[in-house]
Order: structure tokens, then C-alpha cells, then sequence
């Protein structure tokens, strides 16, 4: 009933690349963990997206087909992040490379739409 009354506020968006990231400097560049949102980038909670695209601050629900939803918060933005594309934060590099890259349906709700 929740996701129900979510999705029809949100925007589909099919056939989206997401990839995997941490915190490391090898992903970001950087270490501090601070995010283009001014946000800490939190393991299983943020996602970098193209803010042309999703505005960051949105709700973003990624489904893999298994017929499980899952939540997170576009917090973040990437050079190598552009379209149809968001990067996962991930608790370590090695859980990042292991995610790989796959493909999803998601659906984004944008900071204050409901
Ligand atoms: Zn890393």
C-alpha cells in the first residue's frame, strides 16, 4: 500500500545502468566521504545520479525484476554519472567491484512531491 501511494507520485525511468562505488579515494577521488549534496555518503543509503535527470534530495527506488523494491537517496553526483545511469554506494571497494554492473527499472520521487 505504501509503495503503491510512492509509485504514483514517481517517475519511471527503464533500462537504467547502476553501478557500485565507496567512499575510497580509487571511486571518488577524494576520501572525505562528502558527498555533492553535502551529505556523508552512507553505504546502502546514497546513490549518485545525473541531477539533470534525478534531482538530488529525491527518493530513489531501484527494482532489479525480483519483485523487491529498493531505497535510496540521491545524494550524490558523478563525472562518470550522465543519463540513464546511477552509482550505488557501497560499504567497500571490494563489495563495489563485486556488484558489478547491472540493469533496472527505477523510480524516483522527487524531495517534497508528496
Ligand atoms: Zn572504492
Amino acid at each position: 500500500m505504501i509503495e503503491a501511494a510512492l509509485l504514483s507520485h514517481a517517475v519511471r525511468l527503464d533500462d537504467v545502468t547502476v553501478t557500485h562505488y565507496c567512499t575510497c579515494s580509487r571511486c571518488c577521488g577524494k576520501s572525505d566521504g562528502i558527498t555533492a549534496s553535502g551529505r556523508r555518503a552512507t553505504p546502502g543509503v546514497s546513490v549518485a545520479v545525473d541531477p539533470s535527470i534525478i534531482p538530488l534530495g529525491s527518493d530513489v527506488l531501484v527494482d532489479y525484476g525480483d519483485g523487491e523494491l529498493h531505497y535510496y537517496r540521491a545524494d550524490d553526483t558523478g563525472s562518470a554519472v550522465k543519463g540513464a545511469h546511477i552509482d550505488l554506494c557501497m560499504e567497500s571497494h571490494e563489495a563495489a567491484i563485486q556488484a558489478g554492473v547491472r540493469t533496472a527499472t527505477i523510480y524516483f520521487i522527487e524531495e517534497g512531491a508528496i
